[in-house]
């Protein structure tokens, strides 16, 4: 990666996110000068720990106000930004209305902030943070994939706003990314594909679905057992390294399957165990696939039989060369990333 010029700001929406704390802190720690657009720039308590990391870093935080629904809403914030990192999405598995709580504001959302570089002629890169959910909707998509391996090159065709809509909402905000960015030549589009991010948070009260999936092994929520779902898996400090390669890489191009580990639920319990045995209500079992797809939709309404029948029991596998090989990221072990983010909950009284 060339060095990181920091005489120009970069642009980070959804700045109070998991994931882009680690790239707002990354950033800082080089001394770049960050524009961190936030919903509310007057809550400081909510961005305390934003502000402490920039104080003891060479880098400066300003923050900007601004929703992904609200017209001209980042034009502020991107004036005078070569850089924009696009991460803010709502990330939520259980909504009331998924068109208004996860597709209009990923769509629209990204259309907006893209527009938004358009008219600001200082933009020359933005990176989006779209999702492998943008790749795949169930594991059972591994059917169509060559050699039941996903890459860059598929696109979600099986999720929609009644199933699995979270997935839906990266899928369209994504391609809306594309066909912006294609109509255009003063800006490059660089797509950063993560799997599910784990790993401990700069921030140890975040809230967001990775920090609420990690509490639910170690309060007793998964005491009976886990259902056999595979997933993958990256570090969240790996993620952002994708993301720092993506926006200062002169050669990145596309999309980036930014996963370390082929995984799985039953995976992460096993490593819980062997590190923290009984003191916790981890997980002990695996719960079979039948009891899960007749069960699961009664204590989670996101877990409905469509969900069960197409993910429980079929491994997920997917390429992740691109990203090792154009972006540079290196993969740590996924025992490091379960047990150092447990570890922060343990320390925050979380579990
Ligand atoms: P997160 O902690 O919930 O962060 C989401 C961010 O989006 C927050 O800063 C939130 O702001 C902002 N946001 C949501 N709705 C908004 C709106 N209407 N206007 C402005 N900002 C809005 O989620 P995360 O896990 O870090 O995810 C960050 C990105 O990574 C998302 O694009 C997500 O889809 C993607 N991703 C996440 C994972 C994962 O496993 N975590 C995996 C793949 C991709 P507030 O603080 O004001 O709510």
């Amino acid at each position: 990666m060339k060095p990181i010029d920091t005489t120009k700001p970069v642009l980070v929406t959804g700045a109070t996110g998991y994931l882009a704390g680690w790239i707002v802190s990354k950033l800082l720690d080089q001394g770049v000068t960050v524009h961190a657009a936030v919903r509310h720039p007057s809550n400081t308590e909510k961005l305390a720990y934003l502000t402490e990391i920039a104080e003891r870093s060479p880098g400066a935080i300003r923050y900007f106000k601004a929703d992904l629904l609200t017209p001209g809403a980042y034009a502020e914030a991107m004036s005078g930004c070569e850089v924009v990192f696009h991460t803010a999405s709502p990330f939520s598995i259980r909504v009331d209305d998924p068109q208004r709580d996860l597709v209009d504001p990923a769509r629209l959302g990204t259309r907006n902030v893209l527009e938004q570089a358009n008219q600001t002629e200082s933009v020359k890169r933005v990176v989006v943070t779209s999702s492998c959910a943008a790749i795949y909707g169930d594991n059972a998509d591994r059917d169509a994939a060559p050699g039941g391996i996903f890459n860059e090159e598929i696109w979600n065709r099986s999720s929609s706003l009644s199933h699995q809509p979270y997935s839906y909402s990266k899928t369209v905000a994504e391609k809306e990314a594309w066909k912006v960015a294609d109509a255009q030549n003063q800006w490059k589009l660089v797509v950063i594909n993560p799997s599910f991010v784990l790993g401990p948070a700069v921030n140890p009260m975040a809230g967001g679905e990775s920090m609420s999936i990690m509490t639910q092994f170690g309060d007793g929520s998964m005491k009976a057992g886990v259902p056999d779902l595979g997933m993958g898996i990256v570090d969240v400090r790996d993620a952002a390294n994708a993301h720092l390669a993506a926006a200062f890489e002169p050669e990145a191009e596309g999309r980036h399957i930014t996963s370390g580990h082929n995984s799985s639920f039953p995976e992460v319990a096993r490593i819980l165990r062997e590190r923290f045995g009984d003191a916790y209500p981890l997980p002990k079992r695996t719960l079979p696939k039948w009891f899960v797809w007749l069960v699961g939709p009664i204590f989670d309404k996101s877990l409905t039989r469509k969900v069960v029948a197409r993910n429980a029991g079929i491994p997920w596998v997917a390429d992740n060369l691109k990203s090792i090989e154009k972006l540079g990221v290196t993969y740590r072990p996924l025992e490091e990333t379960v047990t150092e983010m447990f570890t922060q909950l343990i320390e925050a009284r979380r579990v």
